[in-house]
């Protein structure tokens, strides 16, 4: 039956593990407390901020659950091992990776005169980072399956409507993002000899501080232009029951497989 058990099982190691990188905020954040919802322990990546982490530990601790803050750059290789040897200690199996951790450009600029800074420092947060963070959490994976602490570990790819959605004035943010719908493909044909599946979930616009800036515009586009046939902001938490639908295996035959999170926003219509 399914490696990722729900949490009715209460032993140290009983549980399924998550690691959310990205978890302290955001989508990451909703990602988390579906999970905890639904019985993991989950390891709660951040960057920097560590009051918000701290306060989504509390969160999973009032849903009867246990996380573990970890602090880590997933655009550093010393991090990127930090973390799931952090995880394992933490938590004594991975069931589960959502790469969700991902940055804006600090300004929207054309692309005509958008600068290589920007585009180095999006490369390396949203698509090198997860690109061999998935490769480190399979390896990990693999060698749990071999031990018989984990039977059917998933990953998760968070990208965006942004893999295929062209906008000229943040190419670099769109370039990650198709970049990791091949990343995607890639590990999904890879690790389907072993079992573990891989899941890509391309959100539409949501709710969190990344999108602040530009909510006034949103907000128009959504309520006033038919920008997505379901006219509201998604929340985190759409993102994060999406992730607990695929890690609890009700997708069995699936893997490579995009899950639109959007509103139907990817829609044509006429
Ligand atoms: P957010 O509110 O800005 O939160 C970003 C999260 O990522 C925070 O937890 C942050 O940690 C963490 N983070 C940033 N850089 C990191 C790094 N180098 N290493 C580890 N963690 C890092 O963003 P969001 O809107 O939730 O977006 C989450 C993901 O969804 C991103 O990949 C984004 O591209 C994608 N997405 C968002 C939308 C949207 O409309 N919001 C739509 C489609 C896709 P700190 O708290 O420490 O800063």
């Amino acid at each position: 039956m399914s490696g990722a058990r729900r949490g009715d099982d209460t032993g140290p190691h009983n549980r399924p593990a998550a690691v959310v990188t990205g978890g302290s905020r955001g989508i990451g954040r909703g990602i988390v407390l579906a999970l905890a919802g639904a019985g993991y322990d989950v390891v709660v990546n951040y960057a920097s901020n560590a009051d918000a982490a701290a306060e989504v530990g509390r969160a999973v601790a009032a849903l009867g659950g246990r996380a573990h803050l970890v602090r880590a750059d997933v655009s550093r290789p010393a991090d990127r091992r930090q973390l799931i040897d952090e995880a394992t200690a933490a938590f004594g199996r991975l069931d589960l990776l959502v790469s969700n951790a991902g940055v804006a450009p600090d300004v929207r600029a054309d692309l005509l005169e958008a600068g290589e800074e920007s585009f180095d420092r999006l490369v390396d947060i949203n698509l090198k980072g997860p690109y061999f963070l998935i490769q480190l959490a399979a390896r990990t994976m693999i060698e749990q399956q071999a031990a018989g602490l984990t039977e059917r570990p998933k990953i998760v790819v968070i990208s965006s409507i942004s893999a295929y959605t062209a906008s000229v004035n943040r190419g670099d943010y769109c370039v990650t993002k198709a970049g990791l719908a091949m990343t995607t493909q890639l590990y999904a044909t890879r690790l389907a000899e072993h079992g573990i599946n891989v899941y890509e979930i391309r959100p539409g616009v949501i709710e969190t501080d990344m999108t602040g800036p530009v909510r006034a515009r949103y907000d128009d586009l959504i309520f006033n232009q038919g920008l997505t046939p379901i006219r509201r902001w998604g929340q985190p938490e759409d993102v994060g029951r999406a992730v607990v639908a695929v890690a609890t295996d009700l997708l069995p035959f699936s893997t490579g497989q995009v899950i639109d999170v959007d509103g139907g926003f990817h829609l044509r219509t006429l």
